[in-house]
């Protein structure tokens, strides 16, 4: 049944023995971030296995989907206000940046007889999640360390994910002093000062994260072998742990231009063609954007060129393929973090694992 969605988990045990000696080395401790494998309880429990002993997913759902593994489990995202009930059940800690939120997840843990523990998170200038005020952040560490049922459990930072804005030794810095300063405050010694995600990665390589910063969250570089700063693979790393099988439904000789008037996207964009000659050989695979993105998809064939896609139909140029295709015969794609993501996501897609 295609497509078919391969988790290579020998090459992921890999990653996650590279990735954990390389920031053990320097005293920092992985969350290892589920959220691009949708919280696949197979994955979750590779990576446990590997010395992984904290994962961190952004969605609750995830959680509840891993919640037979033994692991201490984060939502990296902001908790929504409806969901603090099931965060309290699934999770154990949680990034927090509003005092509503942490109130009631103070009161929700009460009743179920639990203690959550709280990361707040300070922005630092990517303008995504967290206090950009350090003395508001310090204010509600107080109240959050005066609770009887929720722990401070630490302070995190996050950069790079919306406006790219990059890690330096300067930025971390001034999170650590601001770890520093919470402990004066509250009298609460913090376990966790957590100094962002794959795109840290780089900066520790180089030695540039201060000491007293002891955790990463880990997605891509884990799962993938690369760092986000640079976007450069790691050495003892592979970066096939997630492959796509797509199978052709029309292989049929055709220009690379079109013919016609040219109108706009969906997104209101005028495309535009590559002329790579009047007969070239074109396949379509029954993948489409539902299920992938191509964007961030590499063919394993790599005289393949990926044209691009519609909802249902992946569009190639497979006239200078190493291989030869024929229709009912299979391409292998290269899936990376939002390929994998949909493939995941995607009801249609079907999954097998390699031991
Ligand atoms: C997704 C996410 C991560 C993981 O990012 P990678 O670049 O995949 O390592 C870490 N922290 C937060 C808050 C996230 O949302």
């Amino acid at each position: 049944m295609y497509p078919l969605l391969t988790v290579d988990i020998p090459h992921l045990r890999e990653n996650v023995r590279t990735l954990r000696a390389l920031c053990e080395a320097r005293g920092i401790r992985i969350t290892a971030v589920t959220k691009v494998f949708r919280g696949d309880p197979v994955i979750a429990r590779v990576l446990v296995e590997e010395g992984i002993t904290m994962l961190g997913d952004a969605r609750v759902d995830n959680l509840e989907r891993m919640q037979d593994i033994k692991a201490e489990k984060w939502l990296i995202r902001p908790p929504m206000l409806s969901e603090v009930s099931r965060l309290v059940r699934f999770g154990d800690a949680s990034l927090n940046t509003e005092m509503a939120v942490i109130k009631a997840i103070d009161e929700e843990a009460g009743r179920q007889g639990k203690k959550h523990k709280i990361i707040l998170m300070a922005d630092l200038g990517d303008i995504r999640e967290g206090y950009v005020d350090s003395e508001e952040l310090i204010t509600e560490a107080k109240r959050t360390a005066g609770m009887k049922n929720v722990e401070l459990y630490g302070i995190g930072v996050n950069l790079t994910c919306f406006s790219f804005i990059q890690y330096d030794n300067e930025k971390l810095t001034e999170l650590r002093d601001l770890g520093r300063r919470v402990e004066e405050e509250t009298g609460v010694k913090l376990q966790v000062i957590s100094g962002g995600n794959s795109a840290t990665v780089d900066l520790m390589l180089n030695g540039g994260i201060p000491e007293g910063v002891n955790n990463l969250r880990l997605g891509e570089s884990v799962l993938f072998g690369k760092e986000r700063a640079k976007y450069q693979y790691l050495p003892g790393t592979h970066s096939d742990v997630f492959t796509l099988e797509t199978e052709i439904v029309e292989l049929k000789e055709k220009p690379s231009l079109p013919w016609g008037e040219v109108g706009v996207d969906s997104y209101g964009n005028r495309p535009t063609f590559t002329d790579r000659g009047p007969r070239r050989l074109k396949a379509i695979c029954a993948l489409g954007k539902q299920d992938f993105d191509a964007a961030t998809t590499v063919p394993c064939d790599p005289g393949i060129i990926i044209l691009g896609a519609s909802s249902d139909h992946l569009m190639l140029d497979v006239t200078d393929s190493v291989e030869e295709y024929q229709v009912g015969g299979l391409v292998k794609l290269k899936l990376g973090y939002f390929s994998t993501m949909r493939a995941f996501t995607s009801e249609y897609v079907k999954k097998e694992y390699i031991y």
